[in-house]
């Protein structure tokens, strides 16, 4: 990027937007890049969690419902704005009789409860950092977050609750802090009648700091670049990232996509499923809501326990308005009746929005049709951890007949993004290549906590004066995007550069197929050859006649050259915690590779089963 990165007219563009939120001092400078880091909104300061509360509250907003919390059992509770603020001021007040200062990281190891988002925003409030840690994750992945930050602090829960069963967090970070030395006191929420071992001059419960608190903490005006937080990518190209994001920027950012994408009013009833520990909960279930004042949803719970009518049922009884999910729990109810969506009220939803994957057309007019019963836009966002908040995306004023299933529209105002050939050089309309943005903006990371090298090789090496997201694209003729999957993950069939999202695609077109994965293996003729893992509808047998049927759709949609060397049938895709398939994993699985990485594998009892199938079976 040349030293003046934008233009006059590109700074207006943010400055107005910055001008929407509060800041106790205002910026001196726009931008300030240095290439490859970008600093925001210079010599501002502001605060997340005044945004969130105080700033609410001096709009007359202090009785509102802020948090409606469930969890499976049934079991609720409520926040208005008013007892958010006042439990956050009580934290945060708690938290700095503890020792913690601005700037020192705290780790949050906690389950999708309203205390969550306290501790979030208590940490904020008095200038320190958090590092949300999903709480799914073993004491393992948990321990390599502690070692990478350094942090001095943790906030926990005794348990966490998932499918009926009791996890009991409290021992995995037990476990987790034997050999850490940096943690010197634990915060726990206790949620049980479990008894829990309180370790001396470390341990302190929740509930007694909060009783031994004053009401009010002065929120700490930090800089715009001040850290707001770390949090981990998902894993699912490699080792995870520590993203770094700073607090004018991101909140600017996220303040602006959300209101422009999902077009909230006063009213709205906001529901995304996503779990805190990803960026999507942090940017679009705690920051860009609260600024908001609008009122959320929370669910601790899986989506299909104690039945698949649980979502279905939290819509109905909220009247959630704007609802954000992703595409694997999607294709997930795809694979059984809707019988059990049809027995709810959906009439309340206004907007459907999914995040994380490829959200494949047949995916897509399921969702559009028995979600949102053809009448509600669906709002696919491509962004990532290190983007901070939506990059491309369809707007709150699209209309439903422009948007085309399965392509992410185009890029937001302000994001300048293209596809490139591997000499960066623009393709034509309709050609494929490799994603990059070519010009900062406010959501951007601030970096790679503790590597910068990494920070330059994996994001601005690969095509000078760009930013380079990893993924593989399409512009179509009138423009609109179309992600095609991973770049590292793309194959060359016969000297064609096809995307896993083109091939999985296919496999998925058929009806009986819900969704589908694609391990790339070398091929001695061809470059690449590949095999298809496959998940069928619930309750269909014939698996037989449905293999020729696969290959034949590849014949017909793609042509002869993309044939699979086998399809399996299985009954579920290793995937990310996060929801994300591991198509890395399967390629091991098939070359008899290591695994690699795979501490963020959520269901590691899937391997077997793909082992068992991939070794006995023979080729096509
Ligand atoms: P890691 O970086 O550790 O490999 P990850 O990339 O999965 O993990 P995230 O930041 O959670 O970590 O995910 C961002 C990625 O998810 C994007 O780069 C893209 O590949 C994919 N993605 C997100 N949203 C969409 C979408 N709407 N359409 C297509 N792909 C998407
Ligand atoms: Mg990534």
């Amino acid at each position: 990027m040349e030293k003046e990165v934008l233009d006059c007219s590109l700074k207006d563009f943010w400055e107005n937007k910055a001008k929407n939120i509060f800041w106790f001092k205002k910026w001196k400078k726009i931008l300030e890049w240095d290439y490859p880091y970008a600093k925001w909104f210079v010599g501002g300061k502001l605060n997340a969690s005044y945004l969130c509360l105080d700033q609410n509250i001096k709009r007359g907003l202090k009785d509102k419902v802020a948090i409606y919390w469930q969890d499976e059992s049934g079991q609720e509770q409520s926040f208005t704005y008013n007892q958010l603020y006042k439990q956050v001021n009580k934290f945060a007040y708690a938290l700095k009789n503890i020792g913690i200062k601005k700037g020192d990281i705290v780790i949050l190891y906690l389950p999708m409860i309203p205390q969550a988002i306290i501790s979030m925003l208590a940490v904020a409030r008095i200038g320190a950092i958090h590092t949300v840690v999903f709480s799914g994750f073993s004491s393992k992945s948990l321990k390599d977050r502690i070692n990478d930050t350094k942090a001095k602090f943790l906030i926990t829960a005794d348990v966490g609750i998932r499918r009926g069963r009791v996890i009991p967090l409290k021992d995995f970070v037990d476990d987790a802090l034997n050999d850490v030395s940096c943690i010197e006191k634990v915060v726990i929420v206790k949620r049980s009648n479990r008894k829990i071992n309180l370790k001396e001059n470390r341990d302190l419960l929740y509930d007694e700091l909060i009783n031994n608190s004053e009401n009010y903490v002065e929120p700490e005006p930090v800089e715009a670049t001040h850290p707001l937080y770390i949090l981990y990518t998902s894993g699912t190209t490699g080792k995870p990232k520590g993203i770094v994001h700073s607090t004018g920027g991101y909140l600017v950012y996220v303040y602006n996509t959300f209101k422009n994408c999902f077009g909230i009013d006063e009213k709205t009833v906001y529901w995304c499923t996503a779990d805190i520990g990803w960026v999507t909960g942090h940017s679009y279930v705690v920051y860009a809501p609260l600024m908001h004042g609008i009122t959320i949803v929370m669910y601790e719970g899986a989506p299909n326990y104690p039945d698949l009518s649980v979502w279905w049922k939290i819509i109905e009884k909220y009247n959630v308005n704007i609802f954000y999910t992703s595409p694997t729990a999607i294709r997930m109810f795809m694979q059984y009746d809707d019988k059990y969506i049809k027995k709810h009220d959906l009439s309340s939803l206004k907007r459907l929005g999914s995040v994380g994957e490829v959200l494949n057309p047949q995916a897509w007019h399921w969702f559009f049709n028995k979600i949102g019963k053809g009448k509600c836009q669906i709002i696919d966002t491509w962004w990532q951890t290190e983007t901070g908040g939506f990059m491309m995306s369809p707007t709150a004023k699209d209309d439903i007949e422009k948007l085309k299933p399965g392509s992410v529209n185009f890029p937001l105002d302000g994001i300048y993004a293209d596809v490139v050939d591997k000499n960066g050089c623009s393709v034509t309309l309709g050609q494929k290549g490799f994603l990059i943005i070519k010009r900062p903006w406010p959501g951007i990371m601030i970096g790679i906590h503790n590597d910068d090298e990494k920070y330059k090789k994996i994001y601005w090496s690969k095509f000078k004066g760009s930013y380079y997201p990893g993924d593989y694209a399409r512009k179509d003729e009138d423009g609109y995007f179309w992600l095609l999957g991973r770049a590292d993950e793309t194959l060359n069939i016969a000297g064609h550069r096809i995307g896993t999202a083109e091939i999985e695609k296919v496999a998925v077109s058929n009806e009986f197929i819900i969704e589908a994965a694609v391990a790339g293996i070398p091929d001695n003729i061809k470059g690449d050859g590949f095999v298809v893992f496959a998940v069928i509808r619930n309750g269909f047998d014939n698996k037989n006649n449905l293999k020729e049927q696969v290959i034949l759709n590849f014949r017909n949609q793609i042509g002869a050259f993309v044939k699979p060397k086998n399809v399996y049938f299985v009954n579920s895709l290793p995937k990310t915690r996060s929801g994300k398939i591991l198509r890395r994993v399967l390629r091991s699985i098939v070359l008899g590779e290591s695994l690699g990485d795979i501490t963020t594998l959520e269901n590691e009892a899937c391997l077997d089963e793909i082992k068992d199938k991939v070794s006995s079976s023979v080729a096509i």
